[in-house]
């Protein structure tokens, strides 16, 4: 009841409200994608891409120091010890495949902290394919040693001077131009948020990491769930992949973070699924941060990758049913529960990684709960963040 249905909702959110010209295109994707992910040849070269390349399975792995503080038993799904540095690297090879097989040549992509054009430039060069990244130019300041990696892996990167150049705004620019190259371009999209059907291929795609988990609880509870799931959202991609397998497990409690940057009535925030309200935005219908008119409202999060005025249909579905509990986590909460892990754990998280951390403070647990928590990337690129926070040593 909470996945996509024939005609691309969740609930009353998704559809795929994009302009004519590109009607052709989504239309096209709708029908190949399920039968191309289905097809053994698809399930071969993905699965073993995701093993031999990606180096999948990422561990369960249980944070004793963490789970004493909180107590109760935490295990994180390292996602940040992908190739690349994060889950977005599951859902492009995914896509790359898919447009290949669809006969297209030349590969666009948005991205906000960088990861997904990272991770797009990655398969590009893999594939031998043509790559154009649209990035902020916020981001592109903030996030300059993706750029550089972007670069080195052939990848042509635009920044873009519209808006508070962040993610939305680089969204906008790789829709344009879409629309000038519908029959030449594939759209790899980074999460679970666009028309319809790429919420759903996206989710499909990351759910290889809630595959993973019943797996390894299996083997290391004796029972294949937990008590609760905990991520962060953006769009919702790492978040879907965690939860995929569990949405109808009712004994399965989810906790989303969402970005709350200064305090979600501070006017500088990102926390779509509290402030949002029901709109169109990058061609679905969801929860969307705006004002009366209907005008975007610009977001802010101290993570590239949060900042970000919408959110997938189906994590609105989700937060409307309330089958999900979302909380948000503000830019200092996040922060510290960063600094937290480092020091407890030795695992210097992704700031995105950190608003799921940070929510862990706002949950009471029983000792003998088993929670796990997606840290979907490594804080490699936030460093600067971090040593400016903390000048490198804080107690
Ligand atoms: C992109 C990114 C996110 C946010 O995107 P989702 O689609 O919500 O997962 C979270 N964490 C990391 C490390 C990212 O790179």
């Amino acid at each position: 009841m909470y996945q996509v249905n024939d005609k691309g909702y969740y609930g009353e959110f998704g559809g795929a409200y994009v302009p004519e010209i590109l009607h052709r295109c989504v239309e096209e994707l709708r029908q190949t994608y399920l039968q191309v992910m289905n097809s053994e040849t698809f399930r071969k070269e993905y699965d073993q891409l995701l093993r031999d390349y990606v180096g999948r399975p990422s561990p369960l792995y249980l944070a004793g120091r963490l789970s004493r503080k909180y107590g109760c038993k935490i295990y994180l799904k390292r996602e940040d010890l992908n190739h690349t540095g994060a889950h977005k690297i599951n859902n492009t090879i995914g896509q790359i495949l898919i447009a290949r097989q669809m006969g297209k040549r030349r590969i666009i992509a948005e991205t906000g902290a960088g990861q997904h054009g990272v991770a797009t430039a990655t398969v590009c060069a893999l594939m031998d394919m043509e790559c154009v990244v649209y990035m902020g130019k916020t981001d592109v300041e903030r996030q300059h040693a993706n750029v550089q990696k972007m670069q080195m892996l052939g990848a042509r990167v635009v920044p873009v001077t519209s808006g508070n150049m962040t993610l939305k705004d680089a969204t906008n620019e790789a829709i344009r131009d879409w629309c000038c190259h519908p029959a030449d371009t594939y759209y790899i999209i980074g999460s679970t948020v666009g028309p319809h059907p790429y919420p759903d291929m996206v989710a499909r795609l990351q759910s290889v990491i809630s595959e993973e988990i019943k797996k390894q609880l299996t083997e290391k509870e004796g029972r294949d769930y937990p008590d609760y799931l905990f991520a962060c959202v953006g769009g919702g991609s790492n978040a879907a992949g965690t939860i995929y397998h569990y949405l109808s497990d009712e004994r399965v409690k989810i906790v989303l973070a969402e970005a709350g940057g200064k305090g979600i009535f501070s006017g500088k925030s990102a926390a779509t699924i509290h402030l949002g309200k029901k709109g169109i935005i990058h061609g679905a219908r969801t929860l969307v941060m705006q004002n009366e008119d209907g005008q975007i409202e610009e977001p802010y999060s101290i993570s590239a990758g949060l900042d970000y005025p919408g959110i997938g249909p189906l994590h609105a579905n989700l937060a409307s049913c309330h089958r999900a509990t979302v909380l948000a986590i503000n830019d200092d909460e996040a922060l510290r529960a960063a600094y937290e892990l480092t020091r407890l754990e030795g695992i210097i998280p992704a700031l995105e990684s950190a608003h799921a951390l940070g929510a862990l403070e706002k949950i009471s647990f029983r000792p003998e709960d088993v929670v796990v928590l997606t840290v979907s990337g490594r804080g490699d690129k936030d460093m600067d963040t971090y040593i400016q926070f903390f000048g490198g040593d804080e107690e």
